[in-house]
């Protein structure tokens, strides 16, 4: 079957509006599905980030009083990317992040922000706008995640529908009370409806209401249909285990392509990955830590959550200094933990230092100078940037839970022995075992030839997004001939 049709539903596209790996899926995966003969138009809710960079904007649908307001849907494109661009001021022209304000406090309107998405998603998806006709509708996050419900009470004929799980801990929970404010009938508030502890959850509705559940990795599939894992949702994950499928996150690997990237000051190949060194100095220069070749350089490029484990690094400083290590932290986030790396860096000057914000370019460069990455996750749904630290030669250090499993091989003796091994993973997820593990990673650096044997065997990994495009498009495929359903 070909010219297969999707219409992806998303509240962030890469390069356009970017809070966290979301952005980067949604920016890549369009393109890695057209290799395989699959259309996929977006439809973003229309921030001003997104609005500011459309080209050839046509409007194709008008509503008016949408939650409040006129909108209009514009049919465009930017950076290569093919949009439906929901333009409705009165939800999304405004100033801050996609989710909250500048004080960091959620839209107290998200519920309706994030309703228009999804009522708009399904109506482009029933044919509203004519010249469109999706075969499947693939949603992404609790924010996309009522488009299922709107097409499920709707109850015409639909395209099949895909939710895809990016983080579990973000599931959209609003008061009974907004039923019918949300356009939602009375029958929708059911236990295989919306209805959620008493609430309305967003991203429970998509994983009742979707034909097909997918998220970012096996690991995390089946992690979260456990107790622990499973953020309240587990029980309805296992009910539903037949729909629910993990396929690994790929990375672009034009944007991350350590011989082409103009961040660096010395682009190099896997067979000239010695010029690493180079890198590493300016990375040391960047970041204002002591010019030591010699010195193992760890980097971190994360959101400061509870969710990263960051705060493990912090425990383990001491030894990081004692090991003759130095890290460099790009990151933000939680208030507390940039104080704590604020304060670090502070008190171990040429040895811990910390860039507080959000900067691609810096990024590029950990990856590029690092000799190893810090990835201590609690949990771990896939995770981009120890892929992007593969494939720059920077070896990740992480735990050994979600996305991280699936992509890391652990330099274990048998793995060396076989020449595997693209990192070293630790558990459980304490300060004490990652401490061990940052240990094991010192031990390496006094044998430079394993170590660069490991750097070579993640710069040799296939980290793009073939593979996983290749396996949504047998799941969409599989759907648009209703095999799936
Ligand atoms: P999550 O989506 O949970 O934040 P991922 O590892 O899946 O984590 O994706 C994070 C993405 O955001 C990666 O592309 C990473 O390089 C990027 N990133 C994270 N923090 C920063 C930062 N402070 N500056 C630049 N890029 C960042």
């Amino acid at each position: 079957m070909s010219g297969i049709t999707v219409l992806s539903v998303a509240p962030e596209i890469y390069p356009l509006i970017k809070t966290g790996g979301l952005a980067d899926v949604t920016g890549a995966l369009a393109g890695a599905l057209a290799a395989e003969g699959i259309a996929v138009v977006t439809l973003v809710p229309g921030y001003p980030a997104v609005t500011n960079k459309i080209n050839a904007a046509e409007p194709v649908l008008t509503i008016p009083n949408l939650f409040g307001g006129d909108a209009r849907v514009l049919r465009a494109t930017a950076a290569g990317l093919d949009l439906f661009v929901l333009d409705a001021p009165h939800l999304f022209a405004r100033p801050g992040g996609p989710y909250a304000g500048r004080d960091g406090r959620d839209w107290p309107d998200n519920p309706f922000r994030f309703a228009a998405l999804c009522q708009i998603a399904a109506r482009l998806a029933l044919g509203e706008y004519p010249r469109f006709r999706p075969d499947v509708v693939h949603a992404h996050d609790w924010q996309a995640g009522l488009t299922a419900a709107y097409l499920a009470y709707d109850g015409r004929p639909r395209p099949a529908t895909v939710i895809t799980v990016h983080n579990l801990a973000f599931q959209g929970q609003y008061p009974a009370a907004l039923l019918a404010p949300l356009g939602l009938p009375p029958r929708a508030f059911a236990l295989d409806g919306v209805e959620y502890y008493g609430m309305i959850g967003f991203l429970k509705a998509a994983l009742c209401l979707s034909d097909k559940i997918t998220t970012v990795s096996p690991s995390y599939a089946a992690e979260i249909c456990t107790p622990e894992n499973g953020m309240g949702l587990d029980g309805l994950l296992r009910a539903r285990s037949d729909a629910l499928i993990g396929i690994l996150n790929g990375i672009d690997e034009a944007i991350w392509n350590p011989r082409e990237d103009a961040w660096l000051v010395a682009p190099y190949s896997i067979r000239t990955r010695a010029r690493r060194s180079l890198n590493k100095a300016a990375l040391q220069k960047h970041f204002g830590l002591a010019s030591e070749p010699d010195a193992l350089l760890f980097g971190v490029v994360s959101r400061l959550a509870w969710q990263k484990g960051v705060d493990l690094i912090l425990a383990n400083l001491d030894l990081i200094e004692r090991l003759g290590g130095q890290l460099a932290v790009l990151g933000s986030g939680e208030p507390a933990l940039e104080e704590a790396f604020r304060a670090a860096a502070k008190a171990r000057p040429g040895c811990v230092s910390t860039i507080l914000g959000y900067d691609e370019r810096t990024a590029h460069m950990i990856q590029a100078g690092a000799d190893a990455l810090l990835v201590p996750s609690r949990f771990e749904p896939c995770g981009l940037t120890q892929l992007c630290a593969m494939r720059y030669g920077a070896v990740p250090i992480a735990a050994r839970v979600g996305g991280l499993v699936d992509t890391i091989v652990d330099a274990n003796e048998m793995a060396l022995a076989s020449s595997l091994g693209t990192g070293i993973l630790f558990s459980p997820v304490t300060s004490g075992a990652f401490g061990a593990a940052i240990e094991r990673a010192r031990k390496l650096w006094d044998a430079p030839k394993v170590l660069d044997r490991i750097r070579a065997n993640g710069m040799k990994t296939d980290v793009s997004w073939r593979r996983p495009a290749a396996a949504y498009a047998r799941l969409f495929r599989d759907l648009a001939r209703g095999a799936a359903r």
